[in-house]
């Protein structure tokens, strides 16, 4: 069974159609959403209309500190990801406020477990940038294969049966076997925002049965994006990161 990953949509509707044309290609019908669907990007409603689709078809959908952060006070948050926040809340409905409120932290299916930031303290939002942030999250969970997103840029390392973590190289498009004598973090970088400087949609295939991750990239209208999003009159320096995928 393949599942397709994908974290911080963003409120990016064209990198997440991409996404989803990509994954609908390649025959996958089953997704798991790691949160932050909305934040930064010029197409909340869109978004979220669409990930609650996707749940009533089977999808899952994890909390992400941007989804809470449309609820609570968003202390953690910059002052460009608050300002887009404070014009997204307005936007949503109550049955849109709902969902984002009462989505859960973590997910486990199998052997795999699925949080938006780390295992350890899921609602921290730590961010997993190296192998000692990701000793933490196979330290708190028993899960064989934890998936993550929230970074924006992805990610991969293995804890072996000395508890040594190491980070892997991550090669996109070409599948890894989860080999099963180790226990795996795979870090998915943004469908709607990527911080890697290639200005592309990430996701990632899981697929259980052959036990393989793929991470993949997408290319999408990058310019009708920032185009909404200068319209909208939303902070010009995350037009310029859409732009550069920084
Ligand atoms: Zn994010």
């Amino acid at each position: 069974m393949r599942v397709a990953i994908l974290t911080d949509i963003h409120a990016n509707r064209e990198a997440f159609e991409a996404v989803l044309a990509d994954l609908a290609a390649r025959g996958i019908s089953r997704i798991g959403v790691l949160g932050d669907v909305v934040g930064y990007g010029p197409d909340p409603v869109w978004c979220v209309e669409r990930v609650m689709a996707l749940v009533q078809d089977g999808a899952f959908c994890i909390k992400g500190n941007h989804d809470s952060a449309i609820s609570t006070v968003a202390e953690h948050l910059n002052t460009a990801a608050r300002q887009v926040i404070n014009w997204t809340r307005p936007q949503l409905s109550a049955p849109h406020l709902a969902f984002l409120e009462n989505l859960p932290l973590r997910h486990a299916q199998d052997d795999v477990l699925f949080v938006h930031a780390s295992a350890n303290d899921p609602s921290d939002w730590n961010y997993i940038t190296d192998a000692n942030r990701a000793m933490g999250s196979f330290r708190a969970a028993s899960a064989r294969v934890i998936m993550v997103g929230h970074r924006h840029v992805a990610a991969l390392y293995t804890c072996d049966l000395d508890d040594r973590v190491k980070a892997q190289t991550v090669t996109v498009g070409q599948p890894v076997p989860l080999i099963r004598s180790r226990r795996w973090l795979a870090v998915v970088g943004a469908v709607g925002q990527p911080r890697d400087g290639v200005a592309q949609a990430n996701y990632a295939i899981l697929d259980l049965a052959q036990n393989e991750l793929t991470f993949r990239r997408v290319p999408y209208d990058v310019q009708k994006t920032v185009g909404k999003l200068r319209a909208a009159g939303l902070p010009e320096p995350l037009a310029m990161r859409l732009n550069w995928g920084t």
